[in-house]
């Protein structure tokens, strides 16, 4: 690898690969468990050429399947714990959410039976309803829309930079500009090679954390748990608008008047309060576009702007349809919706986290526990009450992997 003979070779208990949301969730919990972190990161803290930036992501509880619906409430804990402990405000915002839908809509439906089967509280308004409290909204003629007070708005940089301050905080060491060329065991540890602004360096650890987003799949490959594990994960690319509201109308976009929204059908709409723009909203449209590389340039796509625009016409009441900037956001695909957070099959001191499907960002603070829970235990100890079975990884090879039936990502 170049490496100079007798260079100095650092050692860490944990090496963490990727300071998006779910790396530096990891590298905030494991320090907060006393381990010696290094938090590695090719660009910067907060950058936008991955998956965590950006002004909002939505939390809720509203899933059909259960795993994680019982899951969100630890999510909203652990969100609020950071709030707490670091200071920062408006990291997670309270402003209910809506899933709108026809009455007889399979995702609807299996919202509400999950949400009816934990207990987990709802309204379903009819439309007459929903035109009184909630004015800012036309849907079509018989949708019906499921409202959750538990939902809300995550500042996503801002996260993400918390997150990685309190490691740093903690004790963990930030590494910005530095590529992680290989991950590979070493005996019953890893060994890792990274390419950073001091030049090439390796270092040892006990674990290492691969937490790599839309780039997971190269180490996927490389540690040879692409095949028969699990099916490539594709990367997609998103996209999203911002348009300006009405001032008449802004007291209605309030974060404390107007819940976060998801049209169910697919393609699914989605947007937000006035939040991170003084009089503006974020509206989107799930993308299905092709499969692209992470470092390829990506354009706008027009025609799915102007589909969020006519989309925003015939539902936002008081909002001009017409995009004022769009910003882009990658999404990283499973085969089977599920996200991949597990040990490695063959070398269980090497965590993958991947996978999040367009989904993740609520859990980033349960991922983080999670990966510092199974970084702390032994290879068949998977006791965490954040585990989850469908994120084995090795789900496709034993028959277990059922595709997610809940429509809507987010
Ligand atoms: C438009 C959009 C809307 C979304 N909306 C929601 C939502 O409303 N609710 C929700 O819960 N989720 C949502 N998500 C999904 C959520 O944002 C992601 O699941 C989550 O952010 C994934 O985080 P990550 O840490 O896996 O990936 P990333 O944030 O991309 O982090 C991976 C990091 O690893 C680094 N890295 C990669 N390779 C290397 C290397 N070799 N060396 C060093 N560093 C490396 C990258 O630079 C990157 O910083 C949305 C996603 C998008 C794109």
């Amino acid at each position: 690898m170049g490496l100079g003979a007798g260079k100095f070779v650092e050692r860490f208990d944990v090496v963490v690969i990727g300071a998006g949301g779910m790396g530096s969730a990891a590298a905030y919990y494991l320090a907060q468990d006393g381990r010696q972190v290094l938090l590695v990161e090719q660009f910067t803290v907060g950058h936008n050429r991955g998956s965590s930036h950006g002004g909002s992501r939505i939390i809720r509880h509203s899933y059909v399947e259960p795993e994680y619906a019982t899951l969100a409430p630890h999510a909203f804990a652990l969100w609020r714990q950071l709030q707490a402990e670091s200071g920062v405000h408006r990291l997670l915002g309270d402003t209910g959410g809506l899933d709108f839908a026809p009455p007889d809509y399979p995702t609807l439906l299996g919202r509400m039976a999950t949400l009816d089967n934990l207990g987990l509280p709802y309204r379903l308004y009819a439309q007459d309803d929903l035109a009184r409290d909630y004015p800012q909204f036309r849907l079509p003629s018989g949708w019906v829309a499921l409202h959750q007070a538990d939902a809300g708005i995550l500042s996503a940089t801002r996260c993400v930079e918390t997150l990685a301050a309190q490691a740093v905080k903690r004790g963990a060491v930030l590494r910005e500009k530095s590529r992680v060329l290989a991950v590979q065991p070493d005996g019953a540890g890893v060994r890792v090679e990274i390419d950073g602004p001091a030049g090439r360096q390796r270092v040892l650890a006990d674990r290492a954390v691969v937490a790599a987003g839309p780039w997971a799949g190269r180490f996927l490959d490389s540690l040879g748990i692409t095949a028969g594990y699990a099916a490539p994960l594709r990367v997609t690319h998103q996209q999203l608008t911002y348009m300006e509201v009405f001032e008449s109308a802004r007291p209605l976009f309030a974060a404390d008047r107007c819940p976060l929204y998801i049209g169910l059908p697919m393609p699914y709409f989605y947007g937000f309060s006035i939040w991170e723009r003084p009089g503006q909203v974020k509206v989107a449209r799930e993308v299905d576009g092709p499969a692209i590389d992470p470092d390829g340039e990506r354009s706008v796509d027009a025609n799915a702007v102007a589909e969020v625009e006519a989309w925003a016409d015939e539902t936002l009441v008081g909002v001009i349809p017409k995009a004022v900037s769009t910003e882009k956001c990658l999404y990283t695909l499973s085969p089977d919706g599920h996200f991949l957070i597990d040990r490695h099959p063959a070398h269980p001191q090497i965590l993958l986290a991947a996978g999040f499907s367009g989904r993740g960002f609520k859990f980033v603070v349960t991922t983080g526990r999670l990966l510092a829970d199974l970084a702390g235990s032994g290879p068949g100890d998977y006791s965490s009450p954040l585990w989850r079975e469908i994120f084995r990884i090795d789900r496709f090879v034993t028959g277990q992997a059922q595709p997610s039936v809940d429509t809507a990502n987010l």
